[in-house]
């Protein structure tokens, strides 16, 4: 039986590279700009990492992670996110010894046992930034503000930018108890998973989906209407910071992020590029996560792009394949060698050009050019080629010119890198 890949994980495959490609530029251009510096970390962790970091009651520790225990007996997790992995590599690496604030981003492939639809997959790739070491409301503006900035680089638009706050350790709590005395009270029309996370971890009711939940959180309270006086005075100066940047925003109290750590500033940017409503991406400070992990007390703050909803809103202009710059048609034995030699020389000098490895007709290597979509095509017939020259058609008006052979790389530099 054939083998296929597993449900949930993707080939990109290279039609749809050029897009990818494009993405990942702009990413390093813009982040870089802003004073991150990439890390690269690993795709295993120890589970714990996860459950301590993440939060043993949110849907990713519960059922989403592929978690196995290796050959020599340790509980081993496909990271789930990236934001757990860098601030383990920020501590164990001691980045604060050489400057308190350190400003990351990595690009890579998540893991989440979800159920496989449109846009949701267990196998995807996420851009992610973090700055850690600042508590200042300002980089919470700042790390917006390069966001939106990216997201308009790659050709996104009708922007939305959502923001909530959701309190610290200290006044956090008391807005989960008036939201689990308000959900007791609805319990009865709440979903069995949602009664559970009445007593688990209320917040997660706003995330669920079921019809008679969504009616039942209308009137629930709000996280902003709990938030102690040094939250509600954070938020305020990141407002004022975004005002400052002119970016536009819109207050949602309902966007409480699906992960525990997040404290304070919460975002969300939609885009309705595609018409309907779609979550690009998400982020928020995390003052908690460090200790959580067993690390020092350190803020961070950071969000995550997904790659593929990202591409999928892209213009259709951007990250377009680049095509052949030239195909050499060769049809005859000894204009077939020459075919290798011409190609192999202009490879190093930059220049995209295929043949026909078998020697085929002249027909039928025309054809292959076409389809390859190649700007110019060389026919080296076996006559000029005596002569030392070759025929050159352009592909889109159908010019044919003859040109010299021993000066190809120079007249087609010209001709490719000036069009
Ligand atoms: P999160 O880490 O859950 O805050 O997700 C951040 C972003 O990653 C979301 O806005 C999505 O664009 C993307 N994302 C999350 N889960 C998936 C998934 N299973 N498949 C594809 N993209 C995802």
């Amino acid at each position: 039986m054939e083998i296929k890949a597993i449900r949930g994980f993707n080939d990109i495959l290279p039609d749809e590279v050029g897009k990818w490609q494009f993405v990942e530029k702009t990413v390093r251009e813009v982040f870089e700009s802003f004073g991150f510096a990439e890390i690269r970390i690993p795709i295993l962790e120890r589970t714990e990492l996860f459950s301590r970091g993440i939060g043993e009651a949110t849907d990713i520790v519960e059922k989403e992670m592929y978690t196995f225990t290796d050959k020599g007996g340790s509980s081993l997790t496909l990271r789930p996110e990236a934001t757990a992995s860098m601030a383990r590599a920020y501590l164990e690496h001691q980045f604060y010894t050489f400057d308190p604030v350190a400003k990351l981003y990595c690009i890579g492939p998540m893991f989440r046992y979800e159920r496989p639809q449109k846009g949701r997959y267990r196998q995807f790739y996420q851009i992610d930034a973090e700055v850690f070491g600042v508590g200042n409301p300002m980089v919470d503006a700042e790390v917006i503000l390069m966001l939106i900035h990216f997201l308009r680089r790659v050709g996104l638009e009708k922007l939305e930018l959502q923001i909530n706050s959701l309190g610290c350790r200290d006044c956090r709590p008391r807005y989960r108890d008036g939201l689990k005395a308000y959900l007791t009270e609805k319990s009865f029309q709440l979903c069995e998973d949602c009664q559970r996370r009445i007593q688990a971890n209320p917040l997660r009711i706003f995330d669920c989906k079921v019809q008679t939940c969504q009616e039942a959180i209308a009137d629930a309270p709000k996280v902003i209407d709990f938030i102690c006086d040094e939250c509600s005075v954070h938020f305020n100066r990141v407002k004022e910071y975004l005002a400052m940047a002119d970016l536009d925003y819109i207050l949602n109290p309902r966007m409480v992020r699906g992960l525990d750590y997040y404290t304070r500033t919460a975002f969300e940017v939609v885009s309705y590029d595609l018409g309907s409503q779609n979550a690009v991406t998400g982020g928020g400070r995390y003052d908690n996560l460090f200790q959580e992990i067993g690390g020092l007390d350190i803020p961070g703050i950071g969000f995550a792009i997904g790659m593929e909803r990202l591409i999928s809103l892209l213009p259709k202009d951007k990250g377009l394949i680049q095509r052949s710059h030239l195909f050499i048609a060769a049809p005859g034995k000894d204009t077939h060698q020459e075919a290798y030699r011409i190609a192999n020389q202009l490879h190093l000098e930059g220049i995209r050009a295929e043949f026909d490895y078998e020697g085929k007709s002249l027909k039928s290597q025309m054809r292959r050019a076409d389809k390859l979509n190649a700007r110019y095509v060389l026919i080296l017939g076996e006559e000029e080629l005596r002569k030392g020259r070759a025929v050159l058609r352009n592909m889109a008006d159908k010019s044919q010119e003859e040109i010299p052979i021993d000066n190809l790389p120079d007249i087609l530099k010209r001709k490719i890198f000036s069009d």
